[in-house]
């Protein structure tokens, strides 16, 4: 059951960062389409949809250091493919982007934010995938994403994932509670070769000191960093895993999930998924405009 709203809010959202949209633009990323909102849009009384509809309100757990993805700007607010795709959801609900109330995500929050009832819906670079499912459900996929591995601009010794083992002595970072975290375990001569921490900025930050060798997540947040951080980092070898991009939220929640599911193919029939793609992650060089990939069933 929803339970966002209200006093229950405060007591659970009390201790994470919570902020309300107030527009802005960051100066990496071009204007993000407009959504288009629908205040006359009717709902079914008792579902999610009519819930939030009449709250007059939305809360999002999305990402707020992956720049294309989610990236707070200067006043706060994220920005990004993730946001934007959210903001069109929203406004399928008649929901405005300045009545969206956006809550970081870090990657390993993701199922308690949304199984505590905290956000209604997580937008997150969040790949769906079984163990996940047991906890949420997930709309989409949005876009598919691939593991892949980023190091200084000066490194030539690590060129894939199969070199990390044989040089034991490199340091590769990722996040707490993320596919890549566990994917790249494998690929170890000893799990002591991973450093992880909560957020990926901490990772760039550790590359940046030395601390860390390479940072390992899915391409397109690669890309970003790539970009941010000007002839700082590359991204090495070809993408090793398949990271299919989903909507999080309250397990088996399937009309809400089918809502989402059309929303996403609205925006794809009226250009807006395309639009928001190039005017956020789509800006870095590299990137290529996505299709939208067929729904997997809401289960
Ligand atoms: N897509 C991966 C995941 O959901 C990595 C990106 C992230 O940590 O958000 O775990």
């Amino acid at each position: 059951m929803r339970k966002t709203r209200g006093a229950s809010v405060a007591a659970t959202v009390s201790a994470l960062l919570v902020l309300t949209a107030c527009g802005g633009e960051d100066a990496s990323t071009g204007e993000a389409p407009e959504p288009s909102v629908e205040p006359s849009a009717s709902f079914e009384a008792g579902t999610t949809m009519a819930e939030i509809q009449q709250a007059g309100t939305i809360t999002v757990g999305t990402k707020f250091d992956q720049p294309g993805f989610g990236l707070a700007n200067l006043e706060g607010t994220p920005e990004g493919f993730d946001v934007t795709v959210a903001e069109h959801v929203a406004g399928q609900l008649g929901i405005a982007p300045e009545d969206i109330e956006w809550v970081e995500a870090p990657s390993a929050r993701r199922e308690d934010l949304i199984a505590n009832g905290d956000v209604d819906m997580v937008v997150a670079t969040y790949t769906i995938n079984d163990r996940r499912r047991e906890r949420i459900t997930f709309a989409g996929p949005y876009y598919v994403a691939g593991q892949q591995i980023m190091v200084n601009a000066d490194n030539t010794t690590i060129n894939g994932p199969e070199d990390l083992a044989v040089n034991p002595d490199v340091q590769v970072c990722s996040v707490t509670g993320s596919t890549p975290a566990e994917n790249i375990r494998q690929y170890l001569a000893s799990p002591d070769q991973l450093t992880t921490f909560e957020v990926y900025d901490d990772c760039v930050t550790a590359m940046q000191n030395g601390q860390v060798d390479a940072l390992t997540t899915d391409n397109v947040i690669l890309t970003g960093y790539v970009a941010e951080n000007e002839g700082q980092f590359k991204l090495v070898g070809e993408q090793f895993t398949e990271e299919p991009y989903g909507i999080g939220i309250e397990k088996g929640d399937t009309a809400f999930c089918e809502f989402i599911n059309d929303a996403l193919q609205q925006m794809a029939d009226d250009g807006a998924y395309e639009e928001a793609w190039t005017s956020t992650a789509g800006q870095y060089e590299g990137t290529e405009v996505p299709q939208l990939p067929e729904p997997d069933p809401c289960v």
